[in-house]
């Protein structure tokens, strides 16, 4: 159990992705969350900075899906921007949202990684069919309250990954939430 909610790469941010890396793990295609990973919870606009990054990947060739347990309008707003495929409403761990969007980017379980904010959400939905995981640090200390509870449970299940030896610790995040 406690391996599914394990990710396999940790960033403090975005920009620290590496292109070379993800190719290297031969990833092609790269599922995004959306709230707090490239927007803050509780903005209408992403930065320029991100949207740079998202431009950089693209041209690089990788292959864009968001996939959000947020509602279509606001999911649709930020894929058009790019061009991408979206999913919203994705009931994110259930596996079912991560095909679709693995399909919508027309590639195999493999070559796809995901990016997210949520251990529960994003990273264990990915580790459950086996795809690369990126756990990212959230834009934003604002979140939904529901999520907010969350992260009680999140801060448990990071403190027994960490004693299971099973993350590493110079990796964690070092922030106000953890
Ligand atoms: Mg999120």
């Amino acid at each position: 159990m406690y391996n599914l909610l394990c990710p396999r790469m940790i960033l403090n941010s975005l920009h620290d992705l590496e292109c070379h890396k993800l190719k290297e793990l031969g990833i092609e295609g790269i599922i995004f969350d959306l709230d707090n990973t490239i927007i803050p919870w509780d903005q209408q606009q992403m930065s320029p900075e991100i949207i740079e990054r998202v431009n950089t990947l693209l041209k690089e060739g990788f292959k864009i899906c968001l996939l959000s347990n947020n509602m279509e309008k606001r999911v649709k707003e930020i894929a058009d921007i790019f061009n991408i495929p979206f999913v919203s409403r994705a009931y994110k761990p259930a596996k079912t949202g991560f095909r679709h969007a693995i399909a919508a980017m027309e590639l195999s379980e493999e070559k796809v990684a995901v990016i997210g904010d949520q251990l529960f959400t994003d990273i264990l939905g990915g580790n459950r069919i086996g795809l690369v995981t990126i756990w990212v640090r959230p834009l934003s200390s604002q979140e939904f309250i529901g999520t907010k509870i969350t992260r009680r449970l999140e801060r448990l299940a990071v403190r027994v990954l960490e004693s299971k030896g099973l993350i590493n610790k110079s990796a964690i995040i070092k922030n106000d939430n953890y």
